[in-house]
């Protein structure tokens, strides 16, 4: 079984891009791979954040991925910090990281203009970081979003240096991508979804139903059109896209007609959205509601999962440690 690795940061609640660019993945791939999950609070740290909340902001992410179907029968799932080999191996792979690759990184310029006023070392590292979360397990593939597969292009030209210049122990990482590898924002549709730009912008899973319909009901459709007053044009419009990935191909079909001939209103196709949404949401939702019952299990699955990710970690630490000269 190929090895699986990836990460989710705790910083606010999940959302529709999360789940069906990385998290609807992680459960169908984990009957067939060697998997880990984590929760990453060290990347969220590289950002503003308010420490009294971090721990309860980690444990419903915690219950959110188990709502969604991870299993931690057939998968690791743990908190990042509470494997300190992450921060580890960072500085060691820091050392062979040319700083001309990291100022390139997209997300670094991203979220430098998102926070100018905290444009700290964290943020500017955030990539070598990922890159060790990676390869202290020696993971193959990784599945997530379409914005992160630039950090794990990085993260494999990590590997390679270090299997070049030290020996040859750490396998390239591949991403894998869904069809929905990038979900726009409901209210910019030219950035991608985001935790971080505030719920008016994503549709939460835990949101309740009247929520996300009047999320969708504000949300931008193709402005474009009202410029250019002439009939829809479905491909174009963000709604059009969600509806891709919550809507039968027969509604599909009948929407884009709909909308071409404007036999279809925005307002009745984001009903129509909001609908399908809503009933795909419920089965997690109640799920969800079922965990929040029991705290001390969630994080006894954690402690439990911090413990197996910890002995593969100090196994393959002791090798990168022997291979670079830091034991005697
Ligand atoms: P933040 O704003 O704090 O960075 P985020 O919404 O980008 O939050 P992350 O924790 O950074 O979420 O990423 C978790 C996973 O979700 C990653 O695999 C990422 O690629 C994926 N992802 C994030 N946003 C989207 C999106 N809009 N569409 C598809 N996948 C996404
Ligand atoms: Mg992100």
């Amino acid at each position: 079984m190929a090895k699986l690795f990836s990460g989710i940061q705790p910083t606010g609640a999940i959302h529709i891009g999360n789940y069906l660019g990385a998290i609807k993945n992680w459960v169908a791939l984990q009957a067939k791979h060697d998997s880990m999950f984590c929760v990453v609070n060290y990347h969220a740290m590289t950002v503003p954040y308010d420490a009294e909340k971090l721990p309860q902001m980690t444990l419903d992410l915690a219950m959110d991925l188990l709502a969604c179907g991870i299993d931690p029968r057939k998968s690791i799932l743990f908190i990042q910090s509470d494997v300190p080999e992450h921060t580890e191996l960072t500085w060691i792979l820091n050392t062979i990281t040319p700083i001309g690759e990291l100022k390139r990184m997209t997300q670094f310029k991203d979220k430098s203009t998102q926070y100018p006023d905290a444009i700290n070392m964290g943020l500017f590292d955030y990539p070598v970081l990922m890159a060790a979360d990676i390869l202290l397990y020696k993971s193959e593939v990784v599945p997530v979003g379409e914005d992160q597969v630039q950090h794990l292009e990085l993260s494999r030209e990590v590997a390679r240096r270090f299997n070049n210049t030290f020996c040859q122990i750490f396998p390239e990482p591949k991403p894998l991508l869904t069809p929905a590898a990038r979900i726009m924002s409901l209210t910019d549709p030219t950035k991608k979804m985001s935790k971080s730009a505030g719920p008016a912008s994503y549709i939460a899973l835990n949101d309740p139903p009247e929520i996300i319909a009047k999320k969708l009901a504000t949300a931008v459709t193709d402005e474009a059109r009202k410029k250019r007053a002439d009939p829809g044009t479905p491909e174009k419009c963000n709604i059009y896209s969600l509806h891709q990935y919550f809507s039968s191909p027969a509604e599909i079909k009948k929407i884009a007609e709909d909308c071409r001939t404007a036999s279809i209103g925005c307002l009745g196709c984001k009903k129509i959205l909001a609908n399908n949404i809503i009933k795909e949401l419920a089965p997690i939702q109640v799920k969800r509601k079922e965990l929040a019952k029991n705290p001390d299990q969630i994080k006894k699955i954690l402690a439990q999962g911090a413990e197996r990710a910890r002995a593969i970690a100090q196994k393959n630490m002791a090798e990168i440690k022997t291979k670079t000269g830091l034991l005697l």
